[in-house]
């Protein structure tokens, strides 16, 4: 069976004061039987081991261990800093920064050399999705981005759909959960986990963690503050 995980990706959000929304929610949740993972910006990392029973990970991770790359960040940094994940594939990296699947695996695969659990993220646009072609994509992406290396022990897979991401829009629970089946499928190693990501909250989580195959969430918005990521952990508690 894929272990369940609550993951929160705070993104370009917070500073040293948002800690406290840390803490609050290790405190909230001392012994979850879910794994809860918070992925802060950079920055917090490394105060951010203070907080407790979280697991932390970065957003994005450079596909070399060093070098003349001003700004980045390599997934070695990110392990000395506390990580053990590292977001690989975000859409927003591969919109903001043209990161194409290829980039995405080399990046996936820095993280495992660097002991580190990558959470590659994978989702069609709106446009796709109205074209009927939504599957060929999610294909295309897994044979693109993961890593022939992956296992259930240095991967995860988020399926975010472009479109519901920050938007509200959520997918129906039958369309979540055809795609959810068919990476499952694609996927050679069957107890990789499957985050469902994309305007969760803590009004639809229960809905989504019935989903079959979904086994957490990769959550933004709501993961930033502590009093509505709890909830959510105490969905995927439930479901
Ligand atoms: C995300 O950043 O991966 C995400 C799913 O954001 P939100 O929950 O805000 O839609």
């Amino acid at each position: 069976m894929p272990r369940k995980i609550a993951a929160g990706n705070w993104k370009m959000n917070g500073t040293r004061a948002s800690l406290a929304e840390l803490s609050a929610i290790a405190t909230a949740h001392p012994a979850p039987s879910v794994e809860v993972l918070i992925c802060p910006p950079a920055t917090l990392l490394a105060r951010a081991t203070d907080a407790g029973a979280v697991a932390l990970g970065g957003q994005d991770c450079h596909a070399k261990t060093s070098g003349a790359h001003t700004g980045d960040v390599s997934a070695e940094m990110l392990a000395d800093a506390g990580a053990s994940y590292c977001l690989t594939g975000h859409s927003e990296r591969r919109t903001d920064h043209a990161e194409d699947d290829a980039t995405v695996a080399a990046k996936s695969q820095a993280a495992y050399d660097a002991g580190l659990t990558a959470v590659i993220c994978i989702g069609e646009t709106l446009a796709e999705r109205e074209a009927g072609t939504t599957l060929d994509i999610i294909t295309g992406q897994l044979n693109g981005s993961v890593p022939l290396t992956a296992t259930a022990t240095n991967t995860v897979i988020a399926y975010e759909p472009v479109w519901a991401i920050g938007t509200g829009l959520v997918p129906t629970t039958d369309q979540i959960a055809e795609v959810h089946a068919h990476i499952r499928t694609h996927l050679a190693d069957k107890d990789i986990p499957l985050l469902y990501g994309g305007s969760v909250k803590a009004s639809n989580a229960a809905e989504i963690f019935a989903v079959p195959n979904v086994d957490g969430a990769l959550v933004g918005g709501a993961s930033l503050k502590a009093e509505d990521f709890s909830p959510i952990i105490t969905a995927l508690e439930n479901a």
